[in-house]
């Protein structure tokens, strides 16, 4: 059985897919994803060794050689131009994804779905997207382990510009009055923002609670740089206390 993370990403893949799925390690998802019946072939690409190892084993062991293809390679080198037209890239950092996602535009030829679960800087995702042509279709969040994940599912639509936009537009108010800045719901994410689940709730109390532990130690300084540090975090502590 998958966990409840993979579970929400393999959710987001579309049926019928011809998907890959980028730093696969045991090839979990693809297996899932086809056994399930979701897509009727997949790509497990890995870049280290053990892993890929592992994906083979897993993929021989389920008997799904012919349907599964596992291949070792840096992010999207493992993949032709068209061959796939859904990719799913998880557990990484936030960079990590966007450097493989730009590495070579024109392996993303064909692919019409993206769904990604950075681990940490999930705004310069939401970015790329963004900056790229693709529309962010949908966002979920949940706790597992007492780890909290973010999942992002993109679309290729040739009005996603337009789209994007509005998005963004639409979720820079918030109830109370108040406006953010592109940047912010960048950061907390324009779905999540609205749904704000007891799981968003969360995150950002824990974040906020440890903004106030370093404001903490800023405001024992009296230097002239920690005045404005200072500042800046009272305003982003501020501004987690109005989205909740
Ligand atoms: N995607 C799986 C998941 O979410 O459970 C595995 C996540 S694991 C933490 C990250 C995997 O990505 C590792 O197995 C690592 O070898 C692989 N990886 C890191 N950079 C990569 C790259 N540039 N191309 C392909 N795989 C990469």
């Amino acid at each position: 059985k998958l966990s409840k993370r993979l579970m929400t990403i393999a959710g987001q893949v579309p049926a019928g897919s011809r998907m890959a799925d980028i730093g696969s390690d045991h090839a979990l998802l693809p297996t899932f994803l086809v056994q399930s019946g979701t897509s009727v072939s997949a790509v497990a690409g890995e870049v280290n060794q053990g892993p890929f190892e592992a994906a083979l084993t897993q993929v021989k062991d389920a008997g799904l050689t012919d349907r599964i293809s596992v291949r070792k390679g840096d992010g999207l080198a493992v993949i032709q131009p068209g061959e796939v037209d859904t990719i799913t890239i998880a557990g990484m950092g936030g960079s990590l994804i966007v450097s493989i996602l730009s590495a070579d535009p024109s392996k993303l030829e064909g692919v019409k779905t993206l769904v990604l679960q950075p681990n940490v800087a999930e705004d310069q995702v939401r970015e790329w997207l963004r900056n790229e042509g693709w529309f962010l279709s949908d966002e979920h969040i949940l706790e597992e382990d007492r780890k909290i994940y973010e999942v992002l599912t993109a679309v290729k639509r040739p009005d996603a510009k337009e789209l994007t936009e509005s998005l963004y537009e639409q979720n820079r108010n918030l109830a109370c009055g108040m406006q953010l800045t592109l940047q912010q719901v960048l950061d907390f994410g324009p779905y999540l923002l609205r749904k704000a689940e007891p799981v968003f709730v969360s995150k950002w109390e824990a974040e906020a609670g440890k903004l106030r532990r370093i404001l903490r130690t800023v405001e024992q300084s009296d230097l002239e740089a920690s005045k404005e540090k200072a500042e800046e975090l009272r305003k982003q502590i501020d501004t987690i206390g109005e989205v909740l």
